[in-house]
């Protein structure tokens, strides 16, 4: 079976801009920012959607939640950044994805 789009980012088998990477996370900017800053930041592991999530995985959700708070403050967006999970008809690619967008 074809692996989804932000597997084979994460697997660097399409090219994009890595932010930030570690074992359980990856961060690049979206193809098609909405604002000054939009990045995109996925788990390593295919989760397809927020309500897929498991018990056990909302360690992994918190780990991601810490590396935005860096990056909210790297990218100096303080005074004004959203964050957004997009689901159902609203959510495009089906892996798990949070975006950050900021002024
Ligand atoms: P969704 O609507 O699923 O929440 O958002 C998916 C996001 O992925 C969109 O904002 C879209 O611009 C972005 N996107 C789609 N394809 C690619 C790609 O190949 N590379 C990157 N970096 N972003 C992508
Ligand atoms: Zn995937």
């Amino acid at each position: 079976m074809e692996e989804c789009l932000f597997c084979k980012i994460v697997k660097k088998e399409i090219p994009a801009e890595i932010v930030y990477q570690d074992e359980q996370v990856v961060v690049f900017p979206d193809i098609n920012p909405k604002k000054r800053v939009h990045f995109l930041i996925v788990p390593s592991l295919h989760i397809k959607s927020f309500l897929d999530l498991k018990d056990k995985q909302f360690e992994m959700l918190t780990k991601m939640a810490k590396v935005i708070q860096s990056l909210i403050k790297e990218n100096n967006l303080e005074s004004g950044y959203q964050l957004l999970f997009n689901g159902g008809v609203h959510q495009h690619v089906p892996h798990l994805h949070w975006h950050l967008l900021g002024d």
